[in-house]
């Protein structure tokens, strides 16, 4: 039977108006409430995540906890100037007046979550929701129980249910969650799936933002030593199992360098993750048997089809370890050049010239990251101007995500809308054009019956 999650709706909606009216200081105390709770449980947060994932405690408090953390700070420190009511001068067609902007919370919000980076995808945007003033309901993936457990009991314990709830479940519950009408839908996930949120909201025409993948390249300028970029693409490559929304999907290096590459790959992995990654008990396992299945067709197709391939042991499917894998002489007809990757496997191609490399690279859909490792400063910029892509991180990864004011989303098929900082605010908000006029309203001036004198007014204003 499908699940029916009008009570839940009804609940938030019914609060909603309430809680956008509560001062400021509510909404601080929420989220300090949220910190505080989350920091004690320090200790549950990371055996949810060995769990899941058998994710290291440091990843697991640099890439969960830490990053909810300084949302909710980087929120305490600036809503006061983001809810401030802006006042705007005026053209001479409007004075005497006053025009304001309201940012006004959107009222209920709907945010669903992938498992990766369970956690942190799901209440770093629940915390821009609660500072705009929203009531919220989180669906956090089913494909990390843990964690999402954890979520549930941690939000449980700061907020009321009818200001956010947590409704844990299926495929199955995201779509009935999907038939209410919120006025704002938050989703992270596949590109796919991200699609099919939007259709489900465009029956009530809720507003959308949708945080997406896709194949993230790494552009190799060719006096930037491809070497040392194997070295790194294998230890960005290495975070969580290439389990990453902005993880490098693949790499483009100089036709000539190829083996360079190769051979900097290969010293990477050993040197993060040594000899044997299957014996590191830090490297990441792959969440699902259904994915290591996908990563291992993936990877048995390059092969029947001429690829060569690169790894350090064997993967084993009980234990659903993935090596770093190395890829190349792929053909382009393969899901690993094809589809995102979404796991530790690397494909390598090459460019003859920067031509050759930008027509590769905007062949495909927009990324949600383009990464370039070039010292070449007008090399650089050519690829940042005649490319489109979420976002762009020059010799380093993942760093774009760190910074609380830097808008972080997509671009089409990865994305639609913003997240952190301001941006993370903004979605959750609407801009509520306010303008006042006092006694004297001289719009009637301008009144039918159009007069010489009208005519005359009306003439000025537009030449
Ligand atoms: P997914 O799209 O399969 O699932 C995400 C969420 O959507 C889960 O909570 C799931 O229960 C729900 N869901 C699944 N099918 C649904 C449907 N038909 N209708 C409504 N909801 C549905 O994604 P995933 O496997 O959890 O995560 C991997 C994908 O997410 C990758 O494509 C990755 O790039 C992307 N991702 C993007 C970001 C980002 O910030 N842009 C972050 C992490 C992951």
């Amino acid at each position: 039977m499908t699940p029916d999650f009008t009570p839940e709706f009804q609940a938030l909606r019914a609060a909603a108006p309430r809680i956008a009216a509560l001062p400021l200081g509510h909404r601080r105390a929420r989220l300090k409430a949220l910190r505080a709770e989350l920091i004690r449980r320090r200790s549950e947060l990371h055996a949810a995540m060995r769990a899941d994932l058998n994710r290291p405690e440091v990843d697991s408090d640099l890439n969960e906890l830490l990053p909810v953390k300084e949302s909710i700070d980087h929120v305490l420190a600036n809503l006061s100037r983001w809810t401030r009511t802006e006042r705007l001068p005026l053209p001479l067609t409007l004075i005497p007046g006053r025009a304001e902007i309201h940012h006004e919370p959107k009222g209920v919000a709907l945010i669903v979550s992938p498992w990766n980076f369970p956690v942190n995808l799901c209440l770093v945007p629940l915390v821009y929701a609660v500072g705009a003033g929203n009531t919220v309901c989180l669906k956090p993936s089913e494909l990390a129980p843990a964690s999402a457990a954890f979520i549930a009991s941690v939000v449980e314990a700061v907020f009321p249910p009818d200001e956010v709830c947590v409704v844990q479940g299926d495929v199955a519950v995201a779509v009935a969650l999907l038939e209410q009408p919120w006025n704002h839908i938050f989703f992270t996930g596949s590109p796919g799936v991200g699609s099919k949120v939007m259709a489900a909201a465009s029956k009530y025409l809720a507003s959308v933002t949708l945080e997406l993948g896709g194949k993230s390249p790494v552009m190799v300028h060719e006096a930037y030593g491809a070497e040392r970029a194997g070295r790194r693409v294998a230890w960005a490559k290495g975070l969580n199992a290439g389990q990453v929304c902005i993880a490098p999907d693949y790499a483009l290096v100089p036709a000539a360098q190829r083996e360079d590459f190769i051979r900097g790959f290969k010293a990477g992995v050993a040197q993060h993750y040594g000899a044997t990654p299957s014996t590191n008990p830090d490297w990441v396992r792959i969440i699902q048997d259904r994915h290591w299945d996908r990563l291992n067709d993936w990877l048995e197709e390059a092969k029947s089809e001429g690829a060569q391939v690169w790894q350090p042991d064997a993967p084993d499917r009980e234990r659903r370890y993935f090596p770093p894998t190395l890829v190349w002489d792929a053909p382009e007809h393969l899901q690993v050049s094809c589809s995102e990757i979404f796991g530790p496997i690397l494909p390598v191609f090459t460019y003859g010239s920067t031509d050759e490399a930008l027509a590769r690279v905007n062949a495909g859909p927009q990324p949600l990251v383009l990464y370039v490792l070039s010292h070449a400063k007008a090399w650089t910029n050519r690829i940042l101007g005649e490319t489109r892509a979420g976002g762009t991180v020059v010799n380093d990864f993942y760093l774009h995500y760190m910074h609380p004011e830097l808008p972080f989303g997509g671009v089409n098929n990865s994305g639609i809308g913003k997240s952190h900082g301001i941006w993370g605010f903004r979605e959750f908000s609407n801009a509520r054009s306010v303008y006042r006029r006092g006694r004297f309203a001289p719009t009637m001036l301008l009144t039918p019956p159009y007069t010489g004198w009208v005519k005359k007014v009306v003439g000025w204003l537009v030449s």
